[in-house]
């Protein structure tokens, strides 16, 4: 298969997904994905744009974290990789792959809405790397829903908490180890600015999410530390299946963006590969979109 740089119509770089009616539980997992997706496994080529780097990746056992993972550890970086317990299987995979690279790997299992995890996780991340130069805030949640008075309060707060408390818990708990240089990297969402009427509780966070990077960015700039984030449009990964949408909106997930598809999860790491190198060293405060065509505001 051809790598990130081989010119190639974007239309048709992976085919139009056929999706099957599908349901997991959450958190959904990229081993029961039908089809599978993309995290660059075959098509992702490192360059050392992070040569010697170590970085904190947070959901990275599947979708968007895995491609960031595998690219990260192909461009040279060791990196510490947070999901959830009941994703075991497929961090070892990712992890397999960040090793294959030549990198170092540390798996730290447990679940960021809890602030004392948090810390733990920051902790054993810096520790356990040597120390800590990029931060990739990236798992999420996800639950659809078709009327405000069905969303449980236990959704809206454990929504909230996953989505953005633990950013803020994170960064918190990271900025003593940070050294300048490091850049700091969040993930929204095209629903930030385009909400689905389903996805209320989740997309209001995406958009306290992008307005967190905007200003923590200023705030942070003066101490050498970038802030950014990158909005992906329709991506195929296990939050969708695992009640992230309507059966109806799974079946033809993506169709609607100009490109026609919905992107793969390996389509999405270059843009944090950017932003974590000095190649973005005059980058803060960014929302990067990556979303076939739907663009932000
Ligand atoms: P994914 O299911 O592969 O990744 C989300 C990860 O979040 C899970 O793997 C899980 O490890 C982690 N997670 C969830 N709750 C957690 C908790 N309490 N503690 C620790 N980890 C937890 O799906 P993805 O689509 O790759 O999601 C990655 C990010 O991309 C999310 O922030 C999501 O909102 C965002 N995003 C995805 C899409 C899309 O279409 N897939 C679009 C826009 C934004
Ligand atoms: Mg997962």
């Amino acid at each position: 298969m051809a790598d990130q740089y081989a010119m190639q119509n974007p239309v048709s770089q992976y085919p139009k997904l056929d999706i099957p009616e599908q349901r997991q539980n959450e958190p959904g997992l990229d081993s029961d994905m039908k089809p599978k997706a993309d995290h660059g496994e075959e098509t992702y080529r490192g360059s050392e744009r992070l040569k010697g780097r170590k970085a904190l990746i947070t959901g990275a056992d599947s979708g968007i974290g895995a491609a960031v993972a595998i690219a990260y550890a192909r461009e040279g970086a060791d990196v510490a990789m947070n999901y959830l317990e009941a994703e075991e299987t497929d961090a070892t995979e990712i992890a397999k792959q960040v090793k294959a690279a030549g990198q170092k790997v540390v798996t730290i299992p447990g679940d960021i809405s809890n602030e004392n995890f948090c810390k733990e996780l920051v902790d054993t991340a810096h520790k356990e790397l040597g120390g800590l130069d990029i931060i990739v805030n990236n798992a999420g949640r996800q639950l659809f829903c078709e009327d405000i008075t069905e969303i449980t309060t236990d959704q809206w707060l454990g929504t909230y908490a996953t989505n953005i408390h633990a950013m803020f818990w994170i960064i918190k708990a990271a900025l003593p180890q940070l050294p300048k240089g490091a850049s700091i990297i969040n993930t929204t969402s095209i629903q930030a600015y385009q909400p689905s009427p389903t996805l209320i509780d989740y997309a209001s966070t995406k958009a306290a999410i992008a307005n967190f990077t905007h200003g923590l960015a200023k705030q942070l700039a003066p101490k050498g530390i970038r802030v950014n984030a990158v909005a992906p449009g329709p991506v195929w990964t296990p939050l969708q299946p695992s009640y992230g949408q309507p059966m109806k909106k799974l079946t033809q997930f993506g169709e609607q963006t100009p490109l026609g598809r919905a992107g793969q999860p390996a389509e999405l790491a270059p843009a944090y590969v950017y932003l974590a190198s000095q190649e973005s060293s005059f980058v803060i405060g960014e929302v990067i979109g990556v979303t076939g065509g739907e663009h932000l505001p």
